[in-house]
């Protein structure tokens, strides 16, 4: 079996590598190989659906841009046969809160945002107060909110590029990638578990926690790990205004959800690995008390569901690793180890590789600054916006 392009792992990040090569050239053959089709592990359904352009680093704020541009449009343009796609797009905006020791990064952060064409609003607390009355603000220093971020469904994203892609032709294939075949500089096969083969000319990496598996079939090392987050689902008992989606300093992050909130604090201090056990304790000794410290009415809350997934984390710099380079393999691509913001990097992140892909250069966004080079470097490009 022989193909162009074989994306490995069919998450939000394969499904768009797929739709953007498809719409780039609608000739180019597109293999993504997938052992789940339920999807019973992947990140893509268990994310919290966050979408915002509250980074520090220019890459970043484009990425999230073009993204969120994208999911404007998404419903229409991911539409198959007349149907819609629905992914649940919620606009009511991104709030990001700070002590006094982290306004400067945050005023950084803000006027690179601006300089970007951002619609982004430095709040001192007063102002947020005024906003946003339920807030404790006794011990922060300042916010920015973002009023034209949001949230959506990620499994929706996900099914939305899948079909989309199949409709134009993408053969989406339920098989595990067992091994890589190497010759010199090249990747040229893939081995399937079914024991079939694809040769392509190009291999994409796209999947997403499983990436350093992927990597090992070559022989490559990457720093990218597994890294176990908890989503709740959580019910205040007294009501409070409506809210954005909420990013606060001790890593509280979280926003409505239906008839509550979905959220939790995300912690590097944790053993990677492919875990998916619920900590019954984390929601009580953990979330809630950073819940209730910022807003009393959670003082009653309730948690009604925990869901765990991976991050792809990439320890080196905590930024996707895009393009070729491996090893010094130049048709083995990575797309992975976005450590927590994949979903709404997605249509920029696989717009991006359907150039490199196609192209030979990135068109849209550059994204030269995170290809393999800064890790043979040892040069991390750190984000700050994630506090
Ligand atoms: C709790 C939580 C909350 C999050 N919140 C947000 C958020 O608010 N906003 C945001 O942007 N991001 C968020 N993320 C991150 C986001 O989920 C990921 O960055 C994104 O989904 C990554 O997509 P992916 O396609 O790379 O990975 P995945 O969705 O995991 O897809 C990878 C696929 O590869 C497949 N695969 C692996 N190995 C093989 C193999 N050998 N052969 C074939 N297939 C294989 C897997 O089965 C999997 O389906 C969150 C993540 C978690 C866990």
């Amino acid at each position: 079996m022989r193909s162009d392009v074989v994306v490995i792992g069919g998450g939000a990040i394969g499904a768009a590598v797929a739709y953007f090569l498809k719409l780039l050239d609608p000739n180019v053959e597109v293999i993504v190989v997938e052992r789940d089709p339920t999807y019973s592990q992947a990140s893509t359904p268990r994310a919290s659906g966050g979408i915002r352009r509250l980074f520090s680093l220019p890459e970043n704020i484009e990425l999230s841009k073009y993204s969120i541009g994208f999911f404007d449009e998404l419903a229409e343009t991911m539409a198959v046969d007349g149907v819609k796609a629905d992914i649940g797009l919620e606009k009511n905006g991104y709030l990001f809160i700070v002590p006094p020791s982290a306004t400067n990064i945050l005023k950084r952060n803000f006027d690179t945002q601006k300089q970007l064409g951002c619609n982004v609003i430095w709040l001192e607390t007063d102002e947020l107060k005024q906003k946003f009355p339920s807030i404790n603000v006794s011990d922060l220093g300042a916010a920015v909110h973002s009023p034209d971020d949001g949230w959506l469904d990620p499994y929706g994203v996900l099914m939305a590029f899948r079909n989309k892609a199949k409709s134009m032709g993408t053969e989406f294939m339920d098989d595990e990638i067992t091994g890589l075949v190497r010759e010199g500089n090249s990747v040229t096969a893939a081995k399937l578990k079914s024991g079939r083969q694809i040769k392509a000319s190009h291999f994409v990496n796209a999947a997403g926690a499983w990436a350093k598996e992927i990597c090992a079939m070559l022989d490559v090392k990457v720093p990218i790990d597994p890294l176990r987050r908890f989503e709740h689902y959580f019910e205040s008992q007294d009501p409070i205004e409506p809210l954005p989606y909420i990013k606060d300093t001790q890593g509280l992050a979280f926003r409505p959800e239906g008839n509550g909130y979905s959220g939790g604090v995300p912690t590097l201090a944790e053993p990677r690995g492919y875990n998916f056990d619920i900590d019954p304790h984390y929601f009580e000794n953990v979330v809630w008390p950073a819940l209730v410290h910022r807003f009393p009415q959670f003082e009653r809350t309730l948690c009604k569901n925990t869901l765990s997934g991976l991050y792809d984390q990439n320890e080196f710099d905590g930024n996707v690793i895009i393009g070729p380079g491996a090893d010094g393999l130049e048709n083995f691509h990575m797309l992975s180890g976005f450590s927590g913001h994949g979903l709404m990097h997605a249509p920029g992140c696989g717009r991006a590789m359907a150039e490199l892909l196609l192209k030979g250069r990135y068109e849209t966004i550059d994204l030269s600054r995170f290809g393999w080079e800064r890790l043979l470097n040892g040069i991390p490009i750190r984000e700050q916006g994630i506090i």
